[in-house]
């Protein structure tokens, strides 16, 4: 690993992660631990003060019943156990009468408990071992000669738990802590997998390979999803890629065919003798194949410029069934050429805010398409109204209808039927119309059958009539 890596470590997620999980396991596993032992602690003290309670009583009973004897052999008799009680027998001046001294009260001053003012009502005598940290807790009673008993104890016994239990702790804390870093790294490295997969797909797709995908972790939480959004914006640009990609493949294609046409034209002509109107015939041909190229050209760029939205709509509040009999009456000649018959119909006051050159071209190629697709003694009928929150054209024909493999792509740039070859045309009509349509909010439809004829939709948003009165 180098020095720089090695640097950078602090800075990273996964050591951050670890770092605080580490940090919240330990300092819950020791507040955890910090509780039990102050709980642990009071419960004994409290065991402890019972025991000296009850064995006082029992000593005063022993006092009252069988006199000093018995308490001095009751007392003695103390010694041999295991946790021994200490039992005083005092004089109401507090002078000893009878002492029990046992083996775990090292460093206790029988002089200091003597000094001790007893009309103090004091519940509780804490003292404090001479020699060690022991302490050692007495109670007192007064019994019914004036005599003073009092039975104690010393903590040791209860210190030699509480130290046990500060050892377990201390080995239980340490393995903690260890688990809580391991556990730290554990999940810091495995929650951030994805996150690891998602930069080396990255850095996989920077430097050139297209088509890399990150693994999904499937545990459903936001990273999935992240990963799963970040996996379909990477097939979505690569699509996006692949479709530029054919368009430029189709539009070097389709362009390369008039332009070897209007080069043999040239050519021909060049080489013929001088004859004035074979040169004029062949400058003509030329003109129209530049025509054609333009043509494609300028059309390639209305459909770019619609789709990327910088296409300039030159929007006015316009009558919708105006325009369609504009543009069906430039179509009227080529329709009776053909015998075929145009038919409208269409609802009144259909207002819409468009740009009415751009909305006839789109009319314009529907219905050039209708009539160009559609055999002879054929019919093509258009139909405008107000549908539930669009104005709505339908431009149908009783033509060749179109096959369900291809109307999928009919859309595409310069994609043309196999059908439709013998016709003229450039492949580009109808993403035209797609890309003018919804540059203007609206959106296109398409339901054909084959041998019976189709039917395009196009919705576009309708004008509103209250503004209308406004202008
Ligand atoms: P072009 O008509 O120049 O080929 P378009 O983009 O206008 O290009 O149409 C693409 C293809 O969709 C056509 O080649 C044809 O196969 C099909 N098509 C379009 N309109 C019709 C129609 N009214 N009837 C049958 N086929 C159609």
């Amino acid at each position: 690993m180098s020095l720089w890596s090695l640097k950078n470590i602090p800075k990273t997620l996964s050591f951050r992660l670890t770092l605080w999980y580490f940090v919240i396991f330990s300092l819950s596993s020791l507040v955890l631990f910090g509780l039990t032992y102050i709980f642990l602690y009071s419960s004994l003290r409290e065991y402890d003060r019972n025991m000296i309670q009850t064995k006082l009583e029992e000593f005063s009973i022993l006092y009252e019943t069988g006199g000093i004897e018995d308490i001095e052999k009751d007392a003695t008799a103390e010694a041999d156990k295991k946790d021994p009680f200490l039992v005083r027998l005092a004089s109401d001046k507090n002078e000893t009468l009878f002492v029990n001294l046992p083996p775990n009260f090292s460093g206790f001053d029988l002089n200091e408990l003597e000094k001790i003012d007893l009309s103090n009502d004091e519940k509780l005598i804490i003292l404090q071992s001479k020699t060690n940290k022991t302490t050692f807790e007495i109670a007192t009673t007064e019994l019914l000669d004036g005599n003073i008993l009092q039975v104690g104890k010393s903590n040791m016994e209860r210190e030699r738990i509480l130290n046990h239990f500060r050892e377990i702790f201390t080995i239980v804390i340490f393995a903690l802590i260890m688990l809580g870093f391991g556990g730290g790294t554990f999940f810091a490295i495995r929650a951030l997998r994805p996150i690891r997969n998602l930069t080396q797909t990255v850095q996989s797709i920077v430097t050139g390979k297209m088509g890399a995908h990150v693994p999904i972790p499937r545990t459903g939480d936001e990273l999935d999803e992240l990963v799963r959004l970040f996996n379909e914006m990477l097939e979505k640009i690569e699509s996006l890629i692949t479709g530029m990609k054919s368009s430029l493949d189709n539009v070097a294609h389709d362009l390369r065919t008039p332009m070897a046409r209007l080069r043999a034209e040239a050519e021909i002509a060049l080489q013929s003798c001088e004859d004035i109107n074979l040169y004029k015939e062949a400058l003509i041909e030329c003109v129209e194949e530049s025509d054609q190229i333009l043509r494609m050209l300028n059309t390639l760029m209305d459909i770019s410029e619609a789709e990327t939205g910088t296409m300039k709509l030159d929007l006015k509040v316009v009558d919708f069934s105006k325009i369609i009999d504009e543009t069906i009456e430039l179509y009227l000649y080529l329709a009776e050429e053909k015998n075929i018959k145009i038919e409208k119909n269409t609802t009144e006051n259909l207002f819409l805010m468009v740009d009415p050159n751009r909305i006839k071209q789109v009319i314009a190629n529907l219905l050039d398409n209708a009539i160009k697709y559609t055999p002879s003694g054929g019919m093509v009928h258009l139909k405008a109204y107000m549908g539930e929150e669009n104005v709505i054209l339908e431009v149908m024909d009783t033509g060749i209808g179109i096959s369900p493999e291809d109307l999928p792509k009919i859309w595409d740039r310069l994609f043309r039927g196999d059908k439709s070859r013998a016709q003229r045309g450039l492949g580009l009509g109808l993403s035209l119309v797609k890309a003018i349509v919804e540059a203007h909010g609206g959106r296109t439809e398409v339901k054909s059958e084959p041998h019976k004829g189709s039917t395009f939709i196009i919705h576009l948003p309708s004008y509103n009539r209250t503004s209308l009165h406004n202008i």
